[in-house]
């Protein structure tokens, strides 16, 4: 069975909206942009909209590509000390010349609604979340969503980024599943992915995974995000030989990417409700 990430995260985002009329102050999210990249553009066109439709105070704030990494961190800052800003976003990649490292954690942990601060990641690694990374967070919703039982449960995720990889697994690993992390190096990774019951596929290569290399009734969860040639959007999951095989499996578009952004929303509102009971 498909699993409808667009129709979970409208009903999420729906949920958010409900609570944000009752509140005293619209809960604010800032997003930085830096530079024109159109990819990027597109994100963060996306993150107002779903702000906006949400009830939530909405700030987007274009920088130049050549700004200096005094001027952003002095943005952020400023942010931070911004009382109708309960997040902060720096969308990514940054140019070259910027350390996305520094950026990140010149944000107030308490408004890092992307989950990615040192202070952040470290309570999601001593399962004391508080701010958790939007994608992992809105497959593990996905993942409650359909009812698994994820203890005791054989997961692998394929991919070791900060912002997918490596959250994604302590996710799985905090709710008592037992978590096989695949990288590059990998060896065999079709008969690690055979022993799975649940794949999260985060590898950035079209159709990588193949439906033979999947148990059967397995669940695959794919947050790939691949261009072809002919501008078509496809998963790291070849999907037809997948669903085949899967007992559920997330499409490329309308799987995992509208969680990332309703959770972002649903990061917000915790970073608000933080703010407010101190
Ligand atoms: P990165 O590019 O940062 O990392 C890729 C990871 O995949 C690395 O850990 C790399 O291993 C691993 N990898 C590369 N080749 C193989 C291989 N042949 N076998 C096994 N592992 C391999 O990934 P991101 O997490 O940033 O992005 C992954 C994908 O997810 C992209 O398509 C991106 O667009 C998408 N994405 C989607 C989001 C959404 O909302 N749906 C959000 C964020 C990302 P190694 O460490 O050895 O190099």
């Amino acid at each position: 069975m498909i699993i409808d990430g667009k129709q979970i995260a409208r009903k999420l985002r729906q949920t958010i909206a409900n609570q944000v009329v009752l509140l005293e102050r619209k809960p604010g999210l800032a997003v930085i942009l830096v530079g024109s990249d159109p990819a990027s553009a597109v994100y963060v066109r996306n993150k107002g909209i779903a702000c906006k439709e949400a009830g939530f105070y909405s700030e987007e704030i274009n920088k130049p590509a050549d700004i200096s990494q005094a001027a952003l961190l002095s943005e952020i800052e400023r942010l931070n000390n911004d009382d109708k800003v309960d997040g902060i976003l720096v969308q990514l990649p940054l140019p070259q010349h910027l350390d996305a490292n520094l950026v990140i954690e010149a944000i107030h942990p308490a408004k890092d609604v992307d989950g990615f601060h040192s202070e952040n990641i470290g309570k999601l690694m001593q399962n004391n979340a508080f701010l958790r990374p939007c994608t992992p967070k809105g497959v593990m919703t996905m993942l409650k969503t359909i009812g698994v039982d994820l203890v005791g449960k054989n997961c692998v995720v394929v991919g070791t980024s900060n912002i997918v990889g490596r959250p994604m697994a302590m996710e799985l690993l905090n709710a008592r599943a037992t978590v096989t992390i695949c990288n590059s190096k990998t060896q065999d990774l079709p008969s690690k992915l055979k022993q799975a019951d649940i794949v999260v596929v985060a590898v950035g290569i079209a159709k990588m995974i193949q439906g033979d290399w999947i148990k059967a009734d397995a669940i695959v969860i794919d947050v790939g995000i691949n261009k072809l040639d002919n501008g078509r959007l496809v998963g790291d999951v070849d999907f037809e030989s997948a669903q085949k095989v899967a007992s559920w499996i997330t499409p490329v578009p309308g799987g995992v990417g509208p969680m990332t952004i309703a959770t972002l929303l649903e990061n917000t509102l915790t970073a608000y409700e933080a703010r407010k009971e101190k």
